[in-house]
């Protein structure tokens, strides 16, 4: 970008992104504020989440930049609730301990997400203690990247432990987490997740809290029949009735949790007003079956947050069921900041291979 400075025009190392792009919404300012904390380099966002029905900064997204900017010392404006503009400058990334609360049942687990990369590549670890939802519709639950990083960091390099404290489901919020992260020596490496290998374990849980037991029952044996997995009589340990303490409600989640050699997916779907429980069941088999019916180890979801560490290990590659919207958008605006060769390709066995560099 050009910039008049006392009267000359130079050229500065800003990088200003288009929130109205591709999916328009706040991934592209969660990907964008990591990399801008990553390489140094400032982050003007325009149109934030232009393509959703409220645009702007929503409180969880607010709490993204406010972590951001501590972690990396940054000098912001634009940082207010409804805000469809932001100007972010970073310092250096300072490894520590940090504390951000959403404040709202808005999913924390997404503020992990803009802060992850930068902090597993700083100069010494870190803890997060982090409040706020921690199974939200529309983000990663904490139980997917609790069960899905290890696989990606064995390759990667860097370890990363989630503890969950307390569950926070929308609306009542109030879950807590802890994040302690070791970062990547020398720099994340290139990863391959080509083949899902064979699977190790196979099961569904459904969590529960303040709401009818018979609903967990419902779900339980709803998915059963979907999955052919018997029912949660017979199967206990295959169909898990987790019941959590009344006050982590009200709330509901029926998880898949597919554990194969190379790779961990987890599928999920919330209990909702409105919504019966055979319907909460259909929605994650459906899901589930889609994945079974592709050999690729990458779901849909996982797909696009694998994107930002493999350009950043700038080689490697993953074979994944889908090429979503997100997954597209995410490519273009890493390229924004990273000279990223992407290699994005139908693969012969089914699914997408995403793949760059050599
Ligand atoms: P908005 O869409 O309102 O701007 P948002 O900030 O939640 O909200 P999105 O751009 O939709 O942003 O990004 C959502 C992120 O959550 C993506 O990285 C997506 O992969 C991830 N995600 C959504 N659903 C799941 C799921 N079931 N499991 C794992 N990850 C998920």
């Amino acid at each position: 970008m050009r910039e008049r400075v006392g009267g000359e025009e130079r050229m500065t190392d800003d990088v200003e992104l288009d929130g109205s792009q591709g999916e328009g919404g706040g991934q592209i300012l969660r990907t964008g504020l990591a990399l801008s904390l990553i390489t140094g380099r400032p982050l003007v966002l325009n149109h934030i989440r232009a393509k959703r029905p409220k645009p702007g900064l929503m409180r969880q997204h607010l709490t993204c930049v406010q972590a951001a900017a501590q972690v990396g010392g940054a000098q912001v404006s634009g940082a207010e609730l409804g805000s469809r503009t932001l100007r972010f400058e970073p310092g250096p990334v300072r490894p520590g301990e940090y504390r951000f609360a959403v404040g709202s049942a808005g999913s924390c687990m997404l503020v992990l997400q803009t802060v992850l990369w930068p902090l597993l590549l700083a100069d010494g670890p870190s803890t997060l203690h982090l409040s706020g939802g921690t199974h939200n519709p529309m983000a990663p639950s904490f139980s997917f990247l609790q069960r899905v990083l290890p696989a990606l960091l064995a390759q990667t390099g860097g370890q990363v432990t989630l503890t969950l404290l307390r569950h926070g489901f929308y609306p009542a919020g109030g879950g807590e987490v802890r994040v302690d992260i070791t970062p990547a020596a020398g720099g994340l490496r290139p990863f391959s997740l080509m083949q899902r290998g064979a699977l190790r374990e196979q099961y569904a849980e459904c969590l529960h809290a303040a709401i009818p037991r018979d609903v967990a029952t419902r779900e339980l044996t709803a998915l059963g029949q979907h999955l052919s997995w018997g029912t949660p009589a017979d199967q206990p340990d295959q169909l898990r009735n987790r019941g959590l303490r009344t006050n982590e409600g009200p709330g509901n989640a029926l998880m898949v949790t597919l554990a194969h050699e190379q790779i961990t997916e987890v599928f999920v779907s919330y209990g909702q007003r409105g919504v019966t429980a055979e319907q909460v069941a259909r929605t994650v088999a459906q899901e589930v079956r889609a994945y079974l019916a592709c050999s690729a180890p990458v779901g849909p979801h996982l797909a696009d947050q694998l994107m930002l560490p493999l350009a950043l290990a700038g080689a490697g590659e993953y074979r994944c069921t889908e090429l979503t919207e997100h997954s597209r958008t995410n490519a273009q605006v890493i390229s924004q900041f990273l000279p990223v060769d992407w290699r994005l390709a139908a693969h012969p066995d089914g699914g997408w291979r995403v793949g760059c560099g050599g």
